[in-house]
């Protein structure tokens, strides 16, 4: 075999997740390692996400690393620019740069048995081997384009909202929307101003709260600088609050009837029109979709320059776009907010584990990971925000650390077992873990609620959400329980055809 790049850890992606993994790798005392990523700098989810009106739903102070508190965050809800240069900070402040293999996209990686190593391919070529593999592709990174007749076909411009397209200028355009998701209703706001008119293609109505946003004043912001304890203690209320939510998502759906109350007032409040209400209202239990949060969603519906068209997007002729209900629109350019690959994402067609089999036929009947890491038969393999791990109401972050104390963890019981070995997620601790999940589940407004979501896969089974309080997943991955794993060694024969190639060589 050529030579090629040997390390102990390899992280793929730079977002939160892959620069939280560098960091901590470097707090155990580990600088053994690389960042593979696929685009030309750092920030995932916060360097692809640049359409107008992108910002974060969770208050800065919580929606950052407890290790790299911000004193300086302008607003109480952050914009994207704002979070992906903190991102960039990060990436300087922990030393990350030297470690990082931009334009690195991983097309393959291979569990190697007998010499108890992931071999990693990229698309430029480069081929980096690896102990351990720490994937931190994102959940929500590979967008979805949807099947649509004639979308190939429609003459203007067609764009995801997460590959926004800064070249198109929707001054004075028609635009079509297409979708209600979080993205398309901070895209609505900004947009209606500009474009001559714009057609939204609703499949189901969100439930939208009002978004409590606001500058941060210079007084707190030098409060949080002097005296750092501030910034904590104010992440702290952020987090409590939150944590306080979770029963009523997991245990009590009936009582979240007062929180559907404040958000039809929101609604009531700019949109007078009985018939675009009535479009507006949904159908299902407020959270069984991710609560929205927007205080300039609806005055922007209300507009004269914009339709709702309470149907999805079915067929485009030309520069027609056709809703499912016979609609028809003509428009000079087509947004696509239509979500992201989350319970069928590509990474897990690139991942080939120790039976041979790539993750995602692993995963056929529905994604499942030991604490949202470990999956079976792919061993020194782990994955941030991997299965059942996401959040409803509070920040990915607190999860993403989680998991990253679970990881030093992991690297730590290796190093006890010495070089030789690695770990490999026993089936019946996976199994274990899933039901316990699945049965949490059942309970929760995500199941019961009456909608369907990008929450459930292509089966109805729940792989995405953590149906508890992030303290509770904080507790369960702070260590490993090495029982939950069997240890693989290199194959005794392999072992003792090495050591005779040694002597000989030797
Ligand atoms: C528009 C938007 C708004 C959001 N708002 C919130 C919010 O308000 N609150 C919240 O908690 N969460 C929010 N999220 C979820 C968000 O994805 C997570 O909070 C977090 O940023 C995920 O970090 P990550 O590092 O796991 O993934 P990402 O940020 O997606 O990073 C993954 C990285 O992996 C790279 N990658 C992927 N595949 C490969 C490959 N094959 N080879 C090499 N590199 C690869 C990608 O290029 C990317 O840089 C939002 C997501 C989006 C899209």
């Amino acid at each position: 075999m050529a030579q090629h790049e040997h390390v102990r850890v390899a992280v793929i992606g730079s977002g939160f997740g892959g620069l939280g993994a560098a960091v901590r790798l470097r707090r155990e005392g580990i600088t053994d390692f690389v960042i593979l990523e696929r685009a030309g700098s750092v920030g995932g989810t916060w360097r692809d996400n640049s359409y107008p009106g992108c910002a974060c739903d969770v208050p800065s102070h919580l929606y950052s690393f407890s290790f790299a508190p911000n004193p300086d965050w302008p607003r109480t809800f952050s914009g994207q620019e704002h979070i992906r240069a903190y991102l960039e900070h990060v990436a300087d402040t922990f030393g990350l740069r030297p470690h990082l293999r931009l334009n690195h996209e991983v097309t393959m990686m291979r569990w190697d048995g007998d010499e108890l190593h992931w071999v990693i391919e990229s698309a430029n070529g480069t081929t980096v081997v690896a102990d351990v593999v720490v994937s931190a592709t994102g959940p929500l990174s590979d967008p979805k384009m949807p099947d649509i007749p004639g979308l190939a076909d429609f003459p203007g411009k067609v764009f995801h909202s997460a590959r926004w397209d800064h070249d198109a200028d929707l001054t004075g355009k028609r635009v079509a929307m297409i979708g209600t998701g979080a993205s398309a209703i901070q895209i609505v706001p900004a947009l209606q101003p500009k474009a001559a008119r714009l057609t939204l293609f609703q499949r189901t109505p969100p439930w939208v709260m009002p978004r409590m946003d606001r500058a941060i004043s210079g007084a707190e912001r030098w409060l949080h600088r002097t005296l750092p304890f501030t910034g904590t203690a104010r992440r702290g209320l952020l987090w409590g609050i939150r944590e306080l939510q979770v029963s009523a998502f997991t245990k009590h759906p009936d009582q979240l009837g007062l929180v559907e109350r404040i958000a039809k007032s929101n609604m009531a409040r700019s949109i007078k029109d009985p018939a675009l209400r009535a479009k507006l209202t949904p159908s299902y239990r407020i959270g069984c979709k991710r609560i929205l949060l927007s205080s300039a969603y609806y005055p922007a519906l209300a507009q004269p320059n914009v339709d709702v068209v309470a149907s999805g997007l079915s067929e485009v002729r030309g520069s027609t776009v056709v809703a499912s209900d016979g609609t028809e629109a003509e428009v000079d350019a087509i947004v696509l907010g239509t979500g992201f690959h989350v319970t069928d994402m590509p990474i897990a067609d690139r991942v080939v584990g120790a039976e041979g089999v790539t993750l995602a036929e692993s995963w056929k009947g529905g994604m499942r990971a030991l604490r949202g890491a470990s999956a079976a038969g792919f061993p020194n393999w782990m994955t941030i925000i991997g299965p059942n791990t996401g959040l409803g109401n509070s920040s990915m972050i607190l999860m993403i650390e989680a998991q990253l104390n679970y990881m030093a963890d992991y690297l730590r019981q290796l190093d006890v077992l010495g070089g030789r070995a690695a770990l490999d997620a026993r089936p019946s601790a996976v199994g274990a873990w899933n039901r316990r999940v699945q049965d949490r589940m059942r309970r929760t407004v995500w199941n019961t609620g009456g909608c369907t979501s990008w929450y459930l896969d292509a089966n109805g089974r729940n792989t995405t959400v953590w149906p508890g309080t992030t303290a509770e997943f904080r507790r369960a991955t702070r260590t490993v329980d090495i029982s939950e794993y069997q240890v693989v060694r290199v194959p005794a024969q392999r072992d003792a055809k090495k050591a005779v190639a040694e002597e000989v060589a030797g």
